[in-house]
Order: C-alpha cells, then structure tokens, then sequence
C-alpha cells in the first residue's frame, strides 16, 4: 500500500519540475490579450498534503486568472447553495467536445456538464445571491474559503473575457431560450467572466484541489468549506470531463482527477492523498498545459497516484 502522505519535500519537488523543462510545445492562449502576453516559460507546482503542508516550486508564487481552473469550484458552490438541486439543472456525462461546444443535452436542453463552459455559465448562475454583485461576492468568498485566503477578480482580465467571448455569448442566450437560464444572458456571462479572471497563484490553487481531495475540509484552514458528498459529486465530474476532449487519455496517463484551464493552470485532487497545482502557460489543442501533463504523469507515477494504479 502507498503510503497516505506522499514523501515529497521541496527538493524532490524541484527535482521533477526540472525534469520536465525540456518538454516543450503547445503556445500561450490567445483569446483575450491578457492571456497573450503570458511568459511561456513560467512554471511553477504546488503540492498540499493531507497535514495542511504546502510544498511547492518554481514560479509558484506567480499570479494568474484561474480560468476553466474554477469550474470545480463554481459546481461545487452551486451544489452547495442549492442544496444538490443543481444536479437537476445541468448534466454530468462527459461531452467529449471543445470547451466552449455550442451544445446543450439533448431532450432536456440543460448544460451538457459543469466542466465545460456552457455548464459553468449556468452553475455560476445557481450561486446564492439575489443580483450579480451578489453572486460575485458569494463566488470570491466561497473561492476563498476553498483556497484559504482571501481572492479577488481582475477588472481588465474580465472586461476582456466578456468583449471577445462571444461563444459564452451566445451559449448562454441559448440556455436562455431553452429555459434552462434563470437570469440575463448578459448577467450570466459576466458573472461567468468574473469568475474565469479570479487572481490565484499555484499554491492558492493547490490548497483548493486539496480542499477537494480531502473531502470539501480545507486542509490548512480546517473549515469543512463543502460537505463530503459535494466533494465526491465534483471531484466525479473532474474525473470524468475535467480535460474536456482529452479526459480518457489524461484518466489513462495520469489517472487523477484534475480540472485544466487555458491560462495554463491545472489543478488535481487525488482523493485522499493530496490536492496539487500545476502552471505553465503553453497549452495544446484540448487547452491542456503541455508542461502541465507531464509534470501530473510524473508526479502521479512517483506517487502512485493512478486511480487504477494497481502498484503497475
Ligand atoms: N475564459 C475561458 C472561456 O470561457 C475559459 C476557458 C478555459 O480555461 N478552458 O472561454
């Protein structure tokens, strides 16, 4: 049997990170310039361990918007808020799609799944909070308590989503005619683009795939943020689509459930075992960091991380 609390230390650590700087491909995002301007050679990794310690490397003190990296989080919020009700609101199969697919499931007309955009416009939506300014503030605190430190949303990084998004757009008018979109399409995109521009670092990030991964209890904090059964309802769906298009071959490869985002960032919660962050700005066509990947297959590896590693 593994051992629960896995041996790294920061040396170890650094040693991994330094084994994968010879990876190389993917580029930086281009869909809003702020993403653009991204130095590709920024890594960084963090990784929380069931005592609440962080180790980290690199360039983990960087800041970043969480991007896709928050739709856990949104999901779990929204579960929370309603009481599991969001279930009824929005899928959980897996789309195997792009994304930000023009798709609602078919039949019901609800998202296809939390993990993809038109899911995570809608979850966002499904936050406590009777306006916008509301719900954005119910969405900063619950994301900070999940990160155990407070968070905030960069203005320039949202104005920016909701004027070149116009996918989200048009998704979330599309949920609207289908009646499975309570509010405004403009309300819901731009609390949407709020939360995708929420400043985190690496070891931010890690502590809220920990947080995860130990069961919705913040393991540096101790508040239980989210109870058990909404931790394994999200932590399910990030196994399951949390890579979008590319969630077989990441549950293949590096077996852990894990959320990617296009700024880079990927953040992994290994139940039971530790919650982790990755950055590194280039991405591949999924919008996977290459870096990332690799770096979660070797940690995975050297930890035994697989879910179905079976000490093969
Ligand atoms: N800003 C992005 C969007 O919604 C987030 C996408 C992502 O990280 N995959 O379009």
């Amino acid at each position: 049997m593994p051992s629960p609390i896995p041996s790294s230390d920061a040396a170890s650590l650094e040693a991994l990170r330094a084994s994968v700087l010879s990876t190389r491909g993917g580029a930086v995002d281009d869909s809003i310039p702020q993403l653009a301007e991204a130095d590709p050679e920024l890594f960084g990794v963090a990784v929380v361990r069931p005592t609440g310690e962080v180790v980290a490397s690199g360039d983990s003190g960087h800041a970043f918007s969480i991007q896709s990296a928050v739709k856990p989080f949104l999901f779990a919020l929204a579960l929370a808020d309603t009481g599991g009700a969001a279930l009824d609101a929005v899928g959980i199969e897996p789309t195997g799609e792009a994304f930000d697919a023009i798709e609602l499931e078919g039949g019901t007309g609800r998202p296809p799944n939390p993990m993809v955009n038109a899911g995570a416009l809608l979850t966002a939506a499904l936050v406590d909070g009777d306006t916008c300014d509301e719900r954005t503030a119910r969405i900063l605190a619950g994301l900070g308590a999940f990160a155990g430190r407070e968070l905030d949303y960069d203005r320039e990084v949202s104005e920016s989503e909701q004027l070149h998004g116009d996918r989200n757009h048009a998704l979330a008018h599309l949920m609207r005619s289908e009646g499975s979109l309570e509010h405004t399409a403009d309300d819901a995109v731009a609390l949407y683009a709020r939360a995708c521009s929420v400043l985190v670092d690496t070891e931010a990030l890690a502590v809220m795939g920990a947080t995860l991964a130990f069961g919705g209890r913040n393991p540096v904090t101790g508040e239980q943020v989210v109870d058990a059964r909404v931790a394994r309802d999200v932590v399910s769906v990030m196994a399951t689509c949390g890579v979008y298009d590319g969630s077989g071959r990441w549950m293949r490869g590096v077996g852990v459930p894990a959320k990617s985002s296009v700024s880079g960032a990927i953040v992994l919660s290994a139940p039971n075992r530790l919650g982790a962050a990755v950055f590194s700005p280039p991405i591949d066509e999924q919008g996977t960091s290459v870096r990332g990947a690799e770096l979660s297959r070797r940690l995975s590896e050297e930890h035994d991380l697989h879910s179905f590693g079976f000490g093969g």
